[in-house]
């Protein structure tokens, strides 16, 4: 038996697609998978969102395309958002993996292998809108539109997008505002020059629910798919827009492990490594078989809650590379093999995951995505 197991619930997922489905009900919806499908594991993730019928998938680089490839036997789009090997982009085009053209290099770089492999490639054009990350600026689109428009039979035009810069935040509200209009206009300059993209898309999860108008004909979903909310905000800014009371989405993750040992310890006594844990009362404790090398967060030391036997314990003392501490004192039964959650639910009680950790017995979503592959995924009902 391994140290813990990441279960993924088919139902939930479910759940959060038809959830999505009905909110982007004339738009295409591409699934997000970059970073092992934000620690979900993307191999077992994509056996699932297929299985959820969707058929168009992001990722952030030509690695991560060639996974996907082959994972998913069925026909689907591939889209990659970022980085591509130099040495990839021959597999990229002749696999027609759509992909994001965002400088002149890259145009080089495509046409180059496209007219050689007589193959046209599935380019999508980011444009610069105001993040100020990788786009297209406006004033380089005369040389950009002169140049496709010369190399019309070695490309589709897949598509024209960008990204906002924070659209969880309505901090950001008029920064977003002004990139919806510049991407429109920028848009049109292309048209004009009847150079027409099949798709625009320009909205991640935060954008496509708090900005309606973002969604054109493709959204870019990551975080909300996998039942997380980008943000306090955009939760409850959708949840009063709505006149609904509780959380739609379902956290489709939940990790585990057992009790590997249990010991007492009397008071005055320090508790694993150093001294940030000193016992003030008799107490009983649970050794749990996972640590940051398993991507049980440091930071989590004296702070993390896990549960066992239906009551949730604090996790005391340092977290080792390989092992944790549960204070079980209050636990009557408790028995080695006994089942721990470290991120889900057992009956009423839960622990969450969260990109917003105000709330105690939170953990951060860039745990998520720091949970090791080796740990063995399962998907249930
Ligand atoms: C990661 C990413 C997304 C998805 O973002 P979420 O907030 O997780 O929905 C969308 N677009 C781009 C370009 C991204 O890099």
């Amino acid at each position: 038996m391994p140290a813990s197991v990441i279960e993924l619930s088919q139902s939930a997922l479910q759940n959060n697609f038809t959830f999505l489905k009905k909110q982007f009900e004339n738009t295409r919806i591409s699934s997000v998978v970059k970073a092992n499908a934000y620690g979900h594991g993307l191999e077992p993730y994509l056996k699932m969102a297929v299985d959820c019928g969707i058929d168009h998938f992001s990722v952030f680089s030509s690695d991560e395309a060639k996974k996907v490839k082959n994972i998913v036997k069925q026909p689907v789009d591939i889209m990659i958002m970022g980085w591509i090997n130099d040495e990839d982009m021959e597999w990229v085009i002749s696999n027609q993996i759509e992909f994001f053209v965002f400088n002149n290099d890259r145009v080089d770089k495509f046409l180059e292998i496209s007219k050689r492999l007589g193959i046209p490639a599935k380019i999508h054009i980011e444009l610069e809108t105001g993040m100020n990350r990788t786009g297209f600026h406006s004033r380089e689109l005369n040389r950009l539109i002169k140049k496709l428009s010369e190399n019309k039979q070695h490309f589709q035009f897949k598509g024209i997008c960008t990204h906002f810069a924070g659209a969880e935040s309505i901090a950001n509200y008029k920064r977003i505002h002004d990139q919806i209009k510049k991407f429109k206009v920028l848009h049109k300059r292309f048209l004009k020059n009847l150079l027409i993209p099949k798709t625009r898309h320009t909205a991640c999860s935060a954008a496509a629910l708090s900005y309606p108008k973002t969604q054109f004909d493709m959204v870019r979903i990551g975080i909300l798919q996998y039942g997380f909310w980008p943000s306090v905000e955009t939760y409850i800014h959708f949840l009063t827009h709505n006149n609904i009371q509780s959380d739609p989405l379902k956290q489709i993750l939940s990790w585990t492990s057992v009790i590997m040992s249990i010991k007492k310890v009397k008071t005055g006594e320090f508790v694993s490594y150093g001294t940030s844990y000193l016992a003030q009362k008799d107490m009983k404790i649970a050794l749990i078989p996972v640590g940051y090398s398993q991507g049980y967060a440091r930071n989590l030391s004296n702070q993390g809650r896990v549960i066992i036997n239906g009551q949730r314990v604090g996790v005391i003392g340092m977290v080792n590379m390989n092992m944790l501490i549960a204070d079980v004192t209050t636990i009557d039964k408790v028995n080695i093999g006994d089942k721990v959650v470290l991120i889900g639910a057992q009956g009423d009680i839960s622990i969450n995951v969260s990109s917003f950790t105000e709330m105690s017995d939170q953990l951060n979503y860039e745990l998520l995505t720091r949970l090791p592959v080796e740990i063995p995924r399962v998907i249930t009902k």
